[in-house]
């Protein structure tokens, strides 16, 4: 639903917006959390007059409250939440028409990936990837007929980052850009300020974050933008249900604790990675010796939860560590307040091809944490039992 109207001020602060955006009392019996309207239908009170409600498809009210409060989080005006991430994907990309052209961050998401090369090409529809670290490389790359830039910021798993403001300064006119803003969260980097259109989320992630719903959305500040998307959340019906509706806004309530504590404890297990002589690379925008540190300090409020590295020792020492730990457990996804460990070769990117993991630096020694909120001891400790179980082959051949 198109819902501009009351959410709370945006000169607010974050957390103040995420605990009462859409958070009204119900007006019939002034329940001070957002009921869970478990209703396809609603009784009308004549016909063609409504409550402003006919059909749990087109708008449900937990639905609608859980919309204000993302947009708000967002700083946007509007909100069409969706069934999945995927399902946000595909309603930002509803904006398409066949003959148009998307030029994309060359690291996206698979499934993002995956539809754009196997299901908007058959629509007639272009992409290009580009290392959308370069402004300038990725403009070279525009067409007459390029509609959108797609954008993921930091990107999954090897952490780049890229410029949200300088690509939008440079942007050629009748450039639409779109920032998947999963990783970082609303509550660590704004890309509506920073100058891009539309943000999409995966809310299973971060804004849900305790891995227990599935669920996106896409906020605009556009009215024309938002109003093709909520067609397509009607026509197509793609939409979450009021109890996931509900359990999304309950976890986004506390984003802003959250992030602060994943942010401290990526930071902690990077650095503790970092001065280890048995891991060769970490990457988290938060180390000084990340080549985008500086940027990130500058368009990012903190530096997030995910850290990803190379144990010395190949891909059998990898794997050996990831199925050596007991706090981290072995999972794809991210977000939850709880530590994962993965293998992105083997997990999350095992749907590429070697030659596009190749290309995208996700060797099969490659491991990815998602940093959960536990007590930080408690993850350093696992984690250095976990490396100091798998002690470095090479490193035992010399030394024997
Ligand atoms: C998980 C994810 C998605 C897809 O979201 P689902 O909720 O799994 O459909 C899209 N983009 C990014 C960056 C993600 O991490």
């Amino acid at each position: 639903m198109l819902n501009g109207k009351s959410h709370r001020s945006p000169a607010l602060g974050f957390s103040t917006r995420a605990i009462w955006s859409g958070q009204d009392p119900c007006p019939a019996t002034g329940a001070t959390i957002v009921p869970v309207y478990q209703t396809a239908t609603f009784t009308l009170p004549d016909i063609g007059v409504t409550k402003g409600f006919d059909y749990s498809r087109t708008v449900n009210p937990t639905r609608s409250a859980m919309e204000r409060q993302l947009a708000a989080l967002e700083g946007g005006t509007f909100a069409s939440a969706f069934a999945s991430g995927m399902a946000a994907v595909a309603g930002a990309t509803s904006l398409l028409s066949c003959g148009d052209h998307i030029i994309a961050t060359r690291d996206i998401y698979g499934g993002t990936h995956r539809l754009f090369t196997t299901v908007l090409s058959r629509y007639g529809i272009d992409v290009t990837f580009v290392d959308t670290s370069d402004a300038r490389e990725t403009w070279a790359a525009a067409r007459p007929n390029t509609r959108l830039l797609w954008l993921e910021t930091p990107s999954n798993p090897l952490l780049r980052l890229c410029d949200i403001e300088a690509l939008a300064r440079l942007r050629p006119a009748g450039v639409l850009i779109v920032a998947d803003n999963t990783f970082a969260s609303p509550f660590l980097q704004q890309p509506l300020a920073l100058g891009a259109d539309i943000v999409v989320h995966s809310t299973t992630k971060y804004i849900g974050g305790h891995s227990d719903v599935v669920g996106g959305a896409v906020i605009t500040n556009d009215r024309e933008i938002a109003e093709q998307v909520a067609y397509h959340q009607n026509c197509v019906g793609a939409i979450p249900g009021p109890w996931d509706a509900y359990l999304t806004m309950r976890g986004a309530k506390t984003l802003g604790l959250r992030m602060r504590a994943h942010s401290k404890n990526g930071q902690a297990i990077a650095e503790f990675l970092a001065q280890r002589d048995d891991v060769a690379d970490v990457f988290y925008p938060g180390l000084a010796t990340h080549p985008q540190h500086e940027l990130a300090k500058r368009q990012m409020s903190g530096f997030g939860g995910i850290v990803s590295f190379r144990p010395k020792g190949g891909a059998e020492r990898a794997r050996a560590i990831a199925t050596a730990t007991s706090v981290f457990a072995l999972a794809v996804s991210l977000g939850g307040v709880e530590s994962l460990i993965c293998s992105p070769a083997r997990m999350t990117h095992a749907s590429l091809t070697p030659q596009q993991r190749a290309e995208l630096d996700i060797t099969d020694d490659l491991l990815r944490l998602s940093v959960g909120i536990e007590d930080v001891e408690d993850l350093v400790a696992d984690l250095g039992c976990a490396l100091n179980s798998v002690p470095e082959l090479a490193r035992l051949r010399t030394a024997s």
